[in-house]
């Protein structure tokens, strides 16, 4: 299996890593082409109006945005969740706006610029997993078609919706592959 990891800018070479460290495949996302060659994609973190404002000039957000809704399995970390979100508040930033989320970024305040916590996902494993958030942003809303599989207190950290998989936060800076594996074995190959 080869996944394409969206690589405009942000966290993209450490999920290349992790997804070898599973014995996948990943390739640079940067062109419509390669965009064909994939069977899911990873969105990475890094600055969501950078990436959003390189996915157009680029010309990879109408052929992403279709891909997704016929159904290529997509996972967005952090600024990778706010580009899949239909609604980010008190933004009208470029995004793919697929998901049904609302999102807030920066949402856990400036002043608390990173932080790690145990989060409990019954989805993934029983241990709780060690999650990494800078800068991170959380959902506000779902509506009822998206599964929340992780929160910090009522702030949604963790959600799928079909093919598409988001995380407020970085699971490609641990070596815990947990993650990655649920994405590619539970979003990708539907086990
Ligand atoms: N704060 C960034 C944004 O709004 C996201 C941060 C991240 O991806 N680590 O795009």
């Amino acid at each position: 299996m080869k996944i394409g990891v969206l690589a405009m800018q942000g966290a993209f070479r450490e999920h290349q890593h992790t997804l070898n460290k599973l014995g996948v495949e990943a390739v640079k996302l940067r062109r419509v082409e390669e965009l064909l060659e994939v069977a899911g994609v990873i969105i990475p973190g890094g600055e969501s109006t950078t990436i959003g404002k390189l996915l157009t000039d680029f010309k990879l957000m109408e052929p992403l945005r279709e891909k997704i809704l016929e159904g290529l399995p997509v996972f967005g970390t952090c600024a990778g969740m706010i580009l899949l979100a239909k609604e980010i508040e008190n933004s009208n930033q470029p995004r793919l706006g697929t998901m049904d989320i609302k999102v807030a970024r920066n949402a856990f305040g400036r002043q608390v610029d990173s932080f790690e916590a145990d989060l409990e996902i019954p989805e993934v494993g029983q241990e709780p997993v060690r999650a990494v958030f800078i800068r991170a942003p959380y959902i506000l809303e779902v509506k009822p078609n998206v599964k929340v599989l992780a929160k910090i207190d009522d702030k949604i950290v963790m959600a799928r919706q079909d093919n598409m998989l988001v995380s407020a936060f970085h699971p490609e800076l641990t070596d815990d592959l947990r993650i990655h594996r649920y994405f590619i074995e539970k979003v990708c190959k539907g086990l």
